[in-house]
């Protein structure tokens, strides 16, 4: 058993010594078994919401009418889900309500995958009723059940199975491919922002050339926002491997450049970005331009800033097929910092000093004067000193 599973045992072991049922599951299962590293461990028990809340004591409510209660031991917050089943699905969307039940056997049933359908006990049992094992051994995801159900019930299951392909190198199931393409219009009925985040899941795993090529080639482009009728863009995309940038951002960056739309703005609000991505993801596309023009002057490094010249470098490697090494982000960095001043509010003077050595008054010069006394500084034209500023003002008519 993992450390992971290890440090959260004594939360199972208080549960069972209530005469509570409790396992481990889902996707810390799934990942101690394929050996891969272990996120979050989630429990699930026969225990309600209420009970769990009073057996610990410090526990976090983040929707017990879902059954689910977060409890904290040793500074690591465990979800606990009581064992429940989705059984009034509305819209082809997750339920409003859910039902709990004694079994364990029925909460994995509700479950999306066999792989995401096993549990575990406090010996390290593994607890598979639907294959969960053998299709991990096959690297194959597949529906717990008839896939047209499942994709009927909660159509983000599509996008779940795609992500799952790209996180793993995993392959589809037949059934559950070919239900996919037929059932893929019910992902109209799915919100923005659950389709980002399996969207986003899907472009940084390593497997995300096959991921991208299912988004494609099962329909799917036609129900994500504004991917539609852009299917070769997606299949020319498929060629990249975004999983080695390492932000959204720059993955967002490198994605737009590939598939060339424009209305960068709009596109990214319909995936629902916030301000500040959408802010930052066009700042770093102006800079590629600048970027494939010329490596990095002092002017485009000092108004990029350091985050956005090392995403933008980043998506420019990957883009001409070179590596984005320790040694150029150094170099970057090192580059940076040398720079005379980072930002206006370092430089030697202000508007007033300027008014002062002008002897003129307030008006639109003293913007114009201080964006070219901001270049001379950058470039390293003038030191950044009040005197030697004052001296080029002289000696040059900016007028
Ligand atoms: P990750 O490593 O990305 O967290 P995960 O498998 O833990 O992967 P979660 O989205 O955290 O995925 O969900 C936890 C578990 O809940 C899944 O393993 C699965 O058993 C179940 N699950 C999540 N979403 C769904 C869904 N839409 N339909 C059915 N079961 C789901
Ligand atoms: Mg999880």
């Amino acid at each position: 058993m993992n450390r992971e599973f290890q440090e959260a045992l004594p939360v199972l072991s208080k549960l069972k010594k209530h005469g509570f049922e409790a396992y481990f599951v889902g996707g810390s299962v799934r990942d101690q078994l394929l050996g891969k590293p272990i996120k979050d461990v989630d429990i699930a028990s026969s225990a309600t919401p209420d009970q769990v809340q009073q057996l610990f004591q410090k526990t976090v409510d983040i929707g017990s009418e879902h059954g689910t209660v977060i409890v904290i031991e040793n500074g690591t917050h465990y979800e606990i889900t009581t064992f429940r089943t989705e059984s009034a699905y509305e819209d082809n969307r997750r339920p409003s309500g859910v039902t709990f039940v004694s079994s364990l056997k029925e909460d994995l049933k509700r479950r999306d995958f066999t792989i995401n359908a096993m549990a575990m006990d406090e010996n390290g049992s593994i607890i598979d009723y639907f294959n969960g094992r053998e299709d991990a051994q096959r690297k194959r995801i597949a529906t717990v059940g008839s896939p047209a159900e499942r994709f009927s019930e909660d159509a983000l299951r599509m996008m779940r199975a795609v992500r799952f392909v790209s996180q793993l190198g995993f392959s589809l199931s037949e059934s559950t491919h070919d239900a996919i393409v037929s059932h893929i219009s019910l992902l109209q009925h799915i919100s923005a922002e659950r389709k980002t985040a399996e969207f986003e899941k899907t472009i940084a795993g390593c497997g995300c050339s096959e991921g991208m090529r299912l988004i494609a080639e099962t329909g799917m482009t036609e129900y994500l926002p504004g991917l539609k009728e852009i299917k070769q863009q997606i299949l020319q995309a498929a060629e990249l491997p975004f999983y080695r940038l390492s932000s959204n951002e720059e993955r967002w960056t490198a994605f737009l450049d590939v598939i060339g739309i424009s209305g960068i703005e709009a596109f990214l609000k319909k995936w629902k970005l916030s301000n500040r991505q959408i802010g930052s993801i066009r700042q770093n596309l102006l800079f590629l331009e600048e970027r494939r023009q010329s490596d990095w002057t002092k002017v485009n490094l000092y108004r990029a800033g350091l985050q956005c010249a090392l995403q933008t470098e980043a998506v420019f490697c990957l883009l001409s097929g070179l590596s984005f090494s320790e040694s150029r982000i150094r170099e970057i960095k090192a580059r940076y910092h040398s720079l005379p001043v980072h930002s206006k509010r370092e430089l030697a003077v202000n508007g007033n000093d300027l008014m002062a050595f002008e002897g003129r008054n307030p008006g639109p010069w003293l913007s114009e004067y201080m964006e070219k006394i901001e270049l001379a500084v950058v470039n390293g034209q003038v030191e950044n000193s009040k005197e030697a500023i004052k001296e080029m003002l002289k000696s040059c008519n900016l007028n």
